[in-house]
């Protein structure tokens, strides 16, 4: 393939064919790292040059683990990777019939393409919502709540007698899937152990967790009898959990549930879903409800075999999966292991093979020592599911460094229950300026 020049992003010529990987995910990253440079030229895209492991940004959010923790530089992962290319740019268009993606450094040719680009927040279509909460989908959103809640404290502290302080002190989550219980943790940990030492003069006890769940349970994913031991474990720590919550609006100070009472808070955290992000150029056919893109067994594109799609926005339907996979990292990663195999298959003539998902177990953790683990054929909860969490997160870990620091850091948090990593640090120009400063 050739490298013109009107419009087109500048990446080597090459005879090889070229695959464009869209997304440096968990998806995205396996696949670029198992393709040799052998039988294709790969050009990974992403619109950020980091990797950033999901499963722990509350932690980066409460001030647990630092962002660099759970971030890895592209670059350095693909640094003696024959011809593999990393752009840093966003895929904005697809055009299928000429086999070729509109970016923002311009235009890329391919033979193959694989979109792994993930999925977003879902606010539900509600402005209020979309505007006023705060999501947890990437490392920057999570830097934004972990200097909302310092900034909250110190504002508390700040205002006289007679100001209502509670709304400051008011933290309210919605959504009881994993992201919500485990942030709503390491909130309840946060007001036990850090803010008596480090506001003294704040009453820690005005400090509230509210968990707002739609179902009537929590982890709808994980076993009932899981679902419940985390439940207990969270109101022990002081979690206000509330189910069939309905939340229908939010505007920066009171949150509306429908049939309930308003609750007052400044910090709305949104963890209620995510869906698909419109893909310019695909047929609207091609999505499904939650705009996950329709792949076939071999995560192909029915309608476009040279388009394919994994991870999180690909919705494979199968017998054992009528809905699609579940958005699992494990997923994703298998996805990716799966089409290298394929992709390999096929450049030595061979026809693919279907993917099969092998579930490996689902985890949450609730705090110190508290998790619950449904592994096949056991469920643990307590100590021993909270280190199976430990060592599951610390082996995802991208690189040796991030894996030493994330058990020191959790290991010196183990013994001594505090960390020093609460800073309040505010670039100048930052995307939510305003939001900090009201
Ligand atoms: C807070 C949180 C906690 C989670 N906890 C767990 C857990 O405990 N266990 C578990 O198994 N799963 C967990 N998940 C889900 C897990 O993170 C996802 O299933 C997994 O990240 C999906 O991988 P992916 O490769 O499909 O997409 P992602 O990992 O989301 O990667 C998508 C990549 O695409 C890039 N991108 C997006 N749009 C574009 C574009 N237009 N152009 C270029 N690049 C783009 C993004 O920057 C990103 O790097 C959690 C998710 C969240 C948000």
């Amino acid at each position: 393939m050739g490298n013109a020049k009107d419009g087109q992003a500048f990446i080597p010529s090459t005879e090889k064919k070229r695959i464009i990987i869209a997304g440096g995910g968990f998806g995205g990253l396996k696949l670029a790292r198992r393709l040799t440079g052998k039988n294709y030229q790969v050009v990974l895209i992403d619109r950020h040059n980091y990797h950033q492991f999901q499963p722990l940004l509350y932690q980066v959010a409460t001030a647990g683990l630092e962002p660099s923790s759970i971030s890895f530089p592209l670059r350095k992962i693909f640094q003696n990777k024959p011809d593999l290319h990393f752009r840093m740019t966003s895929l904005l268009k697809i055009d299928p019939a000429g086999k070729k993606i509109v970016t923002d450094i311009g235009l890329m040719k391919y033979d193959f393409l694989v979109l792994a680009m993930g999925v977003n927040t879902n606010f539900l279509g509600i402005d209020s919502i979309e505007k006023n909460t705060i999501p947890m989908k990437t490392v920057s959103e999570s830097i934004y709540l972990r200097n909302k809640i310092l900034m909250n404290f110190e504002k508390a502290l700040n205002l006289s007698g007679n100001e209502d302080i509670d709304p400051l002190l008011n933290y309210v989550i919605v959504g009881g899937g994993p992201t919500g219980v485990e942030l709503a943790g390491a909130l309840a940990e946060m007001k036990k152990y850090v803010l008596p030492k480090d506001y003294p003069e704040l009453d820690s006890s005005r400090m509230q967790i509210h968990l707002l769940e739609a179902a009537p349970q929590l982890l709808s994913g994980m076993s009932d009898k899981s679902a419940k031991v985390a439940q207990h474990y969270l109101e022990d720590l002081g979690v206000d959990i509330r189910f069939k919550a309905f939340v229908t609006g939010y505007d920066g100070n009171r949150i509306s549930i429908k049939d309930s009472d308003p609750l007052e808070s400044k910090t709305v955290i949104w963890a209620a879903g995510v869906k698909g992000e419109k893909i310019s150029g695909l047929p609207e056919d091609s999505f499904d409800k939650l705009r996950r893109v329709k792949v076939d067994q071999y995560n192909r594109l029915p309608a476009f075999p040279d388009i394919f799609a994994i991870g999180d926005m690909a919705s494979m339907v199968t017998k054992d999966y009528p809905k699609g996979h579940p958005q699992l990292a494990q997923v994703a990663i298998q996805q990716g292991i799966h089409l290298s195999k394929n992709l390999k298959r096929m450049a030595n003539g061979h026809t693919p093979e279907i993917f099969r998902y092998k579930h490996k177990g689902s985890l949450a953790t609730v705090g110190r020592k508290l998790a619950v683990a449904d592994l096949p054929g056991i469920r643990l909860k307590g100590f021993s599911a909270w280190f199976v969490w430990l060592v599951v997160h610390i082996m995802q870990l991208v690189g040796i460094k991030n894996r030493f620091f994330v058990f020191m850091n959790w290991w010196w948090n183990y013994v001594l229950y505090s960390q020093s990593l609460r800073l309040l640090i505010r670039p100048k120009l930052f995307r939510y300026q305003e939001k900090i400063s009201e």
